[in-house]
């Protein structure tokens, strides 16, 4: 490669010989260096970081990182050197590991990646919603105040209720119904809607009653949005949609906000290591692939939602319009003047400044129009999820059964803006010709 090779030392002599003397109940510092290491890029754009935070995890002179499979991995042959949890690896002393339920090598460059975009060390799962458990059993909160959102993250409440008598109560609850320890779980941009919620306005809230702010920010993925920045105690993913980007692995993150880091990071990880809900080897793989691109997808992604919905949004106003015979109203963050508690919504480029989130929904004028348009479009698959590639359309009503019967979810993907816009202006026209 070109460029500073410092970049991409896989070894610095002086901390491979700090570590070698290091024994199991240092793990936290291990993990401190890790984290110094995947975020020392931080001052270089979201590509940079993305393409080159995981070098110092590359124990190997070939460009593209290798696919690591083993689930295990050899102790060293010196018995002097044999400690429990402790297995450096000659090749690299950062790129070490025992069992891959613990760590493994795809993985843990996927993670170095995620610890410098999402600023704050971050942990990968084998799903959104293995990830969204984790958080809630480290944290094991009396009572969690949550709004609607995405409907498995009520599941998984449902069942810690059943486990721990965990008590769910209103996201705009009083402050009263809440106490230290509690959780405060804001989803951000919201599912299905694509509307946006004010992270500072709750993270006063849970400073104001010792609650922990949790956020769910799939939908806004770097460089959109940084709940850290805005008071989140802990952020997580599903890593399914952007991270994965091409509609082919499951994956979910934690992020811990740096000022928790020495506390919260290390006892998640043990705490992984038991719930065994870890990413797959193929899926880091996968993973790491697919972040090296994707600021640029998410940046077009964006873009090129913001001007659907803006032509949707004009064309739905006008009477004579084809669009207004199909869609009554359009839901997303770039359309939001005031927030959902009737605030003015300035605190929203604020919060998104690099764009908003590339999902967004509408409403049709009846059931039938909502159930029949999918079917006359090219361009985007009928199929649930997001953040993919591909550009989606689903009848929510198909996977979340609370979800409004005339309402489609919109993910839009890399086609481009103006084939989309025709894709979906043809369909309306065959749909206002079949009345
Ligand atoms: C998809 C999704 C999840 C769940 O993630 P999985 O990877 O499917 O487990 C959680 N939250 C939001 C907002 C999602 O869109």
């Amino acid at each position: 490669m070109t460029g500073d090779a410092k970049l991409c030392s896989a070894a610095e002599p002086e901390l491979v010989q700090g570590m070698a003397h290091q024994n199991p109940s240092e793990e936290t510092d291990q993990g401190k260096e890790t984290t110094r290491l995947a975020t020392r890029l931080q001052h270089l754009s979201l590509s940079a970081q993305t393409i080159h935070a995981d070098d110092f995890l590359n124990s190997h002179q070939a460009v593209a990182p290798p696919m690591h499979v083993s689930t295990t991995f050899r102790y060293s042959d010196n018995p002097e050197e044999l400690s429990p949890w402790h297995n450096p690896n000659p090749a690299n002393v950062h790129d070490s590991h025992v069992y891959s339920r613990e760590s493994a090598p795809n993985s843990a460059r996927m993670e170095a990646i995620l610890t410098s975009i999402l600023r704050g060390p971050a942990l990968t799962y084998s799903s959104g919603l293995a990830a969204f458990h984790a958080m809630l059993v480290y944290l094991n909160p009396k009572r969690i105040a949550i709004g609607g959102g995405y409907h498995g993250c009520h599941g998984v409440i449902a069942l810690l209720a059943k486990l721990t008598g965990l008590k769910q109560v209103d996201l705009d609850c009083d402050d009263s119904e809440l106490g230290p320890g509690d959780v405060l779980h804001v989803e951000t941009p919201l599912n299905p809607f694509g509307t946006s919620r004010n992270l500072a306005f709750y993270a006063e809230k849970a400073r104001r009653v010792g609650a922990y702010l949790t956020v769910d920010a799939t939908f806004a993925p770097p460089p959109l949005q940084d709940p850290f920045a805005f008071g989140a105690d802990l952020v997580m993913h599903s890593g399914t949609k952007y991270f994965g980007g091409h509609s082919d692995m499951l994956c979910g993150v934690v992020a811990v906000a740096p000022r928790h880091a020495a506390k919260m990071s290390q006892p998640l990880k043990e705490e992984r290591l038991v719930l065994g809900s870890n990413l797959g080897n193929f899926e880091g793989w996968l993973g790491i692939r697919s972040l090296r691109t994707l600021e640029v997808r998410v940046q077009k992604q964006a873009r090129d939602a913001e001007r659907l919905v803006a032509w949707l949004a004009a064309e739905a106003g006008k009477k004579e319009s084809v669009v207004s015979k199909v869609v009554a109203e359009v839901t997303h963050s770039s359309l939001q003047t005031e927030d959902l508690e009737g605030g003015d919504a300035s605190w929203l480029r604020r919060q998104m400044p690099n764009g908003f989130n590339p999902v967004f929904a509408f409403l049709t004028h009846d059931e039938v129009q909502a159930k029949t348009l999918p079917s006359k479009l090219q361009l985007f698959h009928h199929a649930t999820s997001l953040g993919g590639v591909e550009s989606l359309i689903e009848w929510r009503h198909m996977s979340d059964s609370m979800c409004s019967t005339r309402l489609l979810r919109v993910s839009v993907g890399l086609e481009g803006w103006e084939d989309l816009k025709a894709d979906l202006e043809q369909a309306f026209e065959e749909l206002a010709k079949g009345k």
